[in-house]
This record gives C-alpha cells, sequence and structure tokens, in this order.
C-alpha cells in the first residue's frame, strides 16, 4: 500500500475548517489573555506607587526606634529596622 505524503496528510474539507476555526478560536483566546495581562501589569505599577507612598507617609509620621538589624549583612545600606513601623532607617 502507498502511503505517500500526499495521501497520508490530506484531510477532509470539513476538518480544515475545524482546524482554521480552531486556530483563529486560540489567537482570539491569546489576545484577550494579553489584554488582561496588560490590565494586571498596569494594576500592579499603581499598586507599588499606592504603596511606595504610603510607606514615605508612614516613614515621616513614625517616631522611629531603630534597632540594628541581624539579618542585614555588614556592608548592607540600611542596618537599621524601625520596630514599629519595620521600615529601614534611611529608605525615604
Ligand atoms: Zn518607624
Amino acid at each position: 500500500m502507498d502511503y505517500s505524503s500526499e495521501h497520508s496528510v490530506r484531510v477532509p474539507e470539513t476538518d480544515v475548517d475545524e482546524s482554521k476555526q480552531e486556530v483563529i478560536n486560540i489567537m482570539v483566546s491569546i489576545a484577550a489573555d494579553e489584554r488582561l495581562l496588560a490590565e494586571y501589569i498596569k494594576t500592579i505599577s499603581i499598586m507599588k506607587k499606592r504603596i511606595n507612598n504610603k510607606r514615605s507617609k508612614l516613614y515621616k509620621k513614625c517616631n522611629h526606634s531603630f534597632f540594628r538589624d541581624s539579618s542585614c549583612a555588614s556592608d548592607d545600606i540600611f542596618k537599621y529596622v524601625c520596630k514599629k513601623c519595620k521600615l529601614y532607617k534611611g529608605i525615604y
């Protein structure tokens, strides 16, 4: 029996249409996920800024009580952490 490529890859027209539709569906689904991802990235960026602004405000308001952070390496810039607000000395 002849299993040449022409015969083995030929598929009925309806299968080709279904395959095309599946490709389109997957592409549409990827595009939807990419839009969602872009929204999430934007939200993450906004939240990071909000948190940073709040930490900055907290740093200015707190009556700090710094102690040496033993988990820091000796050459770390931020060696002292406040036991009240948990922020490092000199971070803002
Ligand atoms: Zn503090």
